[in-house]
């Protein structure tokens, strides 16, 4: 009798354990997937992405006259990644600190940070 509550207790605990990582990891992703388009760190064009469960992918920022991707252009001598659009070839937008890949990394934690505490809902 005992061995039976027992069984019946852990199995209860186990389901409901499923069920609310379940719940979580859908409203989790449910609530971020439309999450896909901000204007982040005060940078001046939009920046897309796509998930991949919590991870970003695609990330790439464009031109705010014309539409095109925009590319960029690394300075090491002062820690700076030029964007610029290669249709107008007016620069867009600059982030300091580092070089391209150091400039992703700040945009997707950022983006991590805002989903994370649910900061872009007012935006969209
Ligand atoms: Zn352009």
């Amino acid at each position: 009798m005992k061995i039976s509550d027992s069984f019946i207790i852990y199995t209860l605990l186990i389901t409901l354990t499923i069920t609310l990582y379940v719940c979580y990891i859908f409203f989790w992703k449910k609530d971020n997937c439309n999450y896909t388009k901000d204007n982040l760190l005060n940078t001046q064009n939009p920046w897309y992405w796509e998930w991949d469960k919590e991870n970003i992918k695609t990330l790439h920022s464009k031109c705010s006259k014309c539409e095109n991707l925009l590319v960029y252009d690394e300075n090491k001598y002062n820690s700076r990644v030029f964007f610029y659009c290669p249709s107008c070839n007016s620069q867009e937008m600059a982030i300091k600190g580092g070089n391209y890949e150091y400039s992703q990394f700040i945009i997707e934690r950022e983006i991590k940070r805002k989903a994370k505490i649910g900061k872009y809902k007012k935006l969209n």
